[in-house]
């Protein structure tokens, strides 16, 4: 169920694969202008990267399974799935669809460990604020019964 190396190193090399490079239309050199959009320095054109479809996407439609965001958007649902394992993606408050912490298995919107969790592992409160896998609490807890949604760890 974890989330190992490999699948990173794998998520890593897909989403930046799949990275735009080159305008569309004019083949001109883009710039990042954050969101997971590029504009094209020469002629203007904007383009989206994966991170910034599946952002649209819930922002279009509300939190989704991983499952219905990857079949509507055409991105491999391991790409959706790592985008929420990296925390490029956040699941906004109010979802009941939650990604789990790796530890001990509560609810957190984006990252690897729920705060509990980093503490208990790095023994040092500094530690918390720099480590890129700590995640966040939903402030309410998904309703009961839904986790037959939770889509996000169980794709294999
Ligand atoms: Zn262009
Ligand atoms: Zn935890």
């Amino acid at each position: 169920m974890g989330y190992s190396k490999e699948e990173k190193k794998a998520f890593l090399k897909a989403f930046i694969e799949r990275k735009p490079v080159k305008c569309s239309k004019c083949k001109g050199k883009l710039k990042y202008i954050g969101g997971g959009y590029y504009e094209c320095y020469d002629c203007g054109n904007k383009e989206v990267d994966d991170f910034g479809k599946i952002k649209d996407f819930i922002e279009e439609y509300g939190p989704s399974p991983a499952i219905v965001i990857s079949e509507q958007t055409n991105i491999p649902i391991d790409l959706v799935n790592g985008m929420l394992r990296e925390g490029r993606l956040e699941i906004p408050e109010g979802s009941d669809v939650y990604i789990e912490c790796e530890s001990c298995g509560c609810s957190i919107r984006f990252g690897r460990y729920c705060p509990d969790c980093i503490k208990k592992r790095t023994n040092n409160l500094n530690g918390v604020f720099f480590n890129p896998e700590m995640g966040e609490k939903p402030q309410k807890a998904p309703k009961k019964g839904d986790s037959g949604k939770f889509y996000f760890l169980d794709h294999h």
